[in-house]
């Protein structure tokens, strides 16, 4: 059977992304390593060849989403990877947040074997994943941005064409690198506040209306009991996970090192959020690094 789709990795978002194109009416076949994400994903409409070679040779388009750059590479560069399966003509769309620099390489070899190539990485979590909402920044040719538009904006709201390859991976790292870092700050500010006997909501909502103000403050308060919907509320679950943002953070140092670039307050963030891990912090929502610096009592 040949599928307008072959969707690669299952996971919190490939499964929700993917079911968004079943529902748009595409002929999507998932595959992961996870019989179980599968499953769900047949049960919920979509369909799966015998083997990923056969789902990628049938497919007009591939989308991967998956943990990191070495899955990526190893997907599509293995001997019986994506690159060798497709079919001339098969656009190539990877999801996944991985280096910049592995972005290029996978895309070049891509473009040596005539295929056209984008990288496609994500804002907007899994609530945007399953509510179709996702934030697309997207690095590629004008060409490869265009044809890939169409099936990305069954999967999300914004889709940005930031520049070429890489350049979708360099603008998310650097977007979550600045969030991570914020997060550190915001928290530090409300416990200083809350040292010196102030509520951190009056404190919260006048730091929101004066120069100090940023997205932590308005939408995603660390401190428990602050924002109703903030994870802070809800014993920092859901979210984005604080080993998804270390991740993120090694990306950013990984790439500054590459590229002789400074980035002293990333590489503290990171080690600040690879304590909080180490500590069993590494499945709670990023945010938790608010509890970190707790006074001690
Ligand atoms: P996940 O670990 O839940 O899913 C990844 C899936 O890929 C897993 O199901 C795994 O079994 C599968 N997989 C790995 N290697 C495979 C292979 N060779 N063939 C087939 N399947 C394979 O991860 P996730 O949370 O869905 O995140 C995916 C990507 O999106 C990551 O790069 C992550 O950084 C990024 N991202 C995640 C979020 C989030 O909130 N979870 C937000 C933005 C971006």
């Amino acid at each position: 059977m040949n599928s307008e789709i072959a969707f690669i990795g299952l996971g919190h978002m490939g499964l929700p992304m993917a079911l968004n194109l079943v529902h748009a009416g595409l002929t999507v076949s998932g595959h992961d390593l996870v019989a179980t994400s599968v499953e769900k994903f047949v049960a919920g409409g979509g369909s799966t060849h015998a083997d990923l070679a056969a789902a990628v040779g049938a497919a007009k388009i591939v989308i991967t989403m998956l943990p990191a750059s070495r899955h990526v590479e190893s997907a599509y560069l293995g001997a019986n990877g994506i690159l060798a399966q497709a079919k001339p003509g098969t656009l190539l769309i990877d999801c996944s947040t991985i280096s910049p620099d592995s972005a290029r390489k996978v895309a070049a070899a891509a473009r040596d074997k005539g295929f056209t190539m984008v990288d496609a990485p994500v804002s907007g979590g899994t609530a945007g994943a399953a509510a179709g909402t996702l934030t697309f920044i997207v690095g590629g040719s004008d060409a490869g941005f265009a044809a890939a538009k169409p099936y990305l904006e069954k999967m999300g709201k914004a889709i940005f064409h930031a520049g070429d390859n890489g350049s979708g991976q360099t603008v998310k790292v650097c977007n979550n690198m600045l969030l991570g870092i914020m997060m550190v700050g915001t928290s530090e500010a409300i416990r200083l506040g809350m040292a010196n006997g102030m509520n951190p909501k009056v404190l919260s909502e006048i730091m929101s209306k004066s120069s100090g103000r940023n997205w932590v403050l308005e939408v995603y308060n660390p401190c428990p009991g602050v924002m109703d919907t903030a994870p802070a509320s809800h014993d920092y679950s859901g979210g984005f996970g604080v080993d998804l943002m270390l991740k993120d953070l090694g990306l950013a140092e990984e790439n500054a090192l590459s590229t002789g670039c400074s980035v002293p307050l990333g590489s503290l963030a990171r080690n600040l959020y690879d304590i909080h891990s180490k500590s069993g912090a590494g499945g709670l929502d990023f945010s938790s690094i608010f509890s970190m610096l707790a006074k001690a009592e």
